[in-house]
């Protein structure tokens, strides 16, 4: 009875193993083993390029663009400290600014702006006049130092509703100099950008729209940690849109503190999220460290904020009067007036590190919406992934469809793994890699 049915249908591999013999009623057809497997590789990508769980939303897609990897600061702590020099000089090239990557605007919602440092790139004045003219409803986002934040980039950044975010690594010249850059050069860099950031502060004021003051953040290290409370406290008399804590990764090895210091600062940042609630966004459990947090997460969660209100009272005035949500809608009632598409918070203020939910499971969404462009062309959906392609490989007849870039066989393949749970290529210092750390929740206390 077997070896009937098996003469109508079936499906074995040769003596040697080399080939698999597919039976269909009564007719032997002989395969390479490896054609076989192509042919299933080929029908199952063609079924799921169509299955719409896999593809990119290009639709509102967030883009990351690296305009170079110059910077005209010396933080000690900087990741591009060991570049070379060619690799430093690079720059995104006008082809891909100006012409490959319109679709990529079109749909857009934001546009990062980031290096090194935006401001030293040769286009990055221009660039920005380009897009506020021609892309009027994608805001950018300029991530940036603050010391070539001038009064032109400052007019630019407010006629145009754009949003900016300083890595200001002190609240006063000594930290700063410390922590991050010493001598001469570094204290010119530090009332350099005060200067910048208070006067787009005093125009924002005059014009009414402090809902754009700037978001901030500090990396906190062995020199910096004394400071964390006044850098605080110096971001939210700014008015700050959010205000952001790195623990410095190589000090402290994310797994325990050499510092015993640094634990009391965690254990204050916690209170203060607390405290701070719907009011005003902090954010520092990017790379903090979960193990300490999780048993101090567990002391503070029993504090009433009542409690934390006596503890912390400067920091209570200054954040009194402040909501999140009000802010967001204000800014979003500027936008349009001015026909730019308006932003959800997750949208505003996760827009890089996002989650989303599938069959009672929460996986990492940035593949499905962002896209990360450096200066010399390589791209992927974020910098956390180890593999990626180059902008000119996908350039046909001087253009590029990013429809199809967006959802090739291994964009598809990637995406189709992570909503599964299986993050191969993406690195284990990502922060929200729930492989390797439990899933990244931006801030525990907002929820509007
Ligand atoms: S501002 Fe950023 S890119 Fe420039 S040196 Fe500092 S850490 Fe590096
Ligand atoms: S490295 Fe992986 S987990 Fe991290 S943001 Fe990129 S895709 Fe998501």
């Amino acid at each position: 009875m077997t070896s009937i049915l098996q003469n109508i249908f079936s499906v074995r591999n040769d003596e040697r193993k080399i080939h698999k013999i597919i039976t269909i009623a009564g007719v032997k057809i002989k395969f390479k083993r490896n054609i076989l497997a192509n042919l299933r590789d080929n029908i199952t990508y063609i079924l799921d390029k169509h299955n719409p769980l896999y593809r990119s939303r290009i639709k509102d897609i967030t883009i990351r663009m690296r305009l170079t990897n110059n910077c005209n600061a010396k933080c000690k702590f900087c990741s591009q400290s060991s570049f070379s020099e060619q690799r430093k000089q690079i720059q995104a090239e006008n082809d891909w600014l100006y012409k490959w990557c319109k679709p990529l605007y079109e749909n857009g919602r934001l546009m990062m702006l980031t290096g090194g440092d935006p401001f030293v790139a040769r286009e990055c004045k221009n660039f920005i006049e380009f897009i506020s003219k021609n892309y009027p409803h994608l805001t950018l986002l300029l991530e940036s130092n603050g010391i070539g934040f001038n009064e032109e980039y400052q007019k630019l950044v407010t006629d145009n509703l754009h949003l900016t975010h300083f890595s200001i690594n002190g609240s006063n010249v000594e930290t700063y100099k410390n922590a991050c850059w010493g001598g001469e050069a570094g204290e010119i860099a530090f009332y350099k950008t005060r200067r910048n950031i208070e006067n787009f502060l005093k125009t924002l004021k005059e014009k009414n729209m402090e809902c754009f003051a700037p978001s901030v953040s500090m990396v906190i290290n062995d020199e910096s940690n004394d400071d964390v409370y006044n850098y605080i406290k110096l971001a939210l008399e700014w008015k700050c849109r959010r205000i952001g804590l790195f623990f410095n990764l190589k000090e402290n090895d994310m797994k325990y503190f050499n510092n015993p210091k640094m634990s009391e600062t965690l254990k204050m940042l916690l209170e203060i999220e607390k405290l701070f609630g719907n009011r005003v966004f902090i954010a520092f459990r990017l790379y903090s460290p979960g193990v300490e947090a999780a048993q101090l997460e567990k002391i503070v969660d029993k504090i009433p904020v009542e409690e934390l209100k006596r503890k912390y009272p400067e920091l209570e005035e200054l954040v009194k009067n402040r909501s999140i949500k009000k802010e967001l809608e204000e800014r979003n009632r500027l936008r349009r007036l001015k026909g730019k598409k308006t932003f959800s918070f997750e949208n505003e203020f996760n827009a890089f590190i996002r989650t989303k939910e599938y069959k009672g499971k929460t996986h990492c969404d940035i593949p499905w919406n962002c896209i990360d462009i450096r200066p010399d062309g390589r791209l992927n959906f974020c910098s956390w992934f180890r593999k990626y392609k180059n902008i000119h490989s996908y350039v046909k007849n001087d253009q590029i469809d990013w429809e199809t870039v967006l959802n090739d066989r291994e964009m598809i393949h990637y995406r189709k793994n992570i909503i599964n749970g299986v993050y191969c290529g993406c690195e284990g210092y990502c922060p929200v890699n729930p492989t390797v750390h439990d899933m990244f929740a931006p801030n525990k206390y907002v929820r509007l």
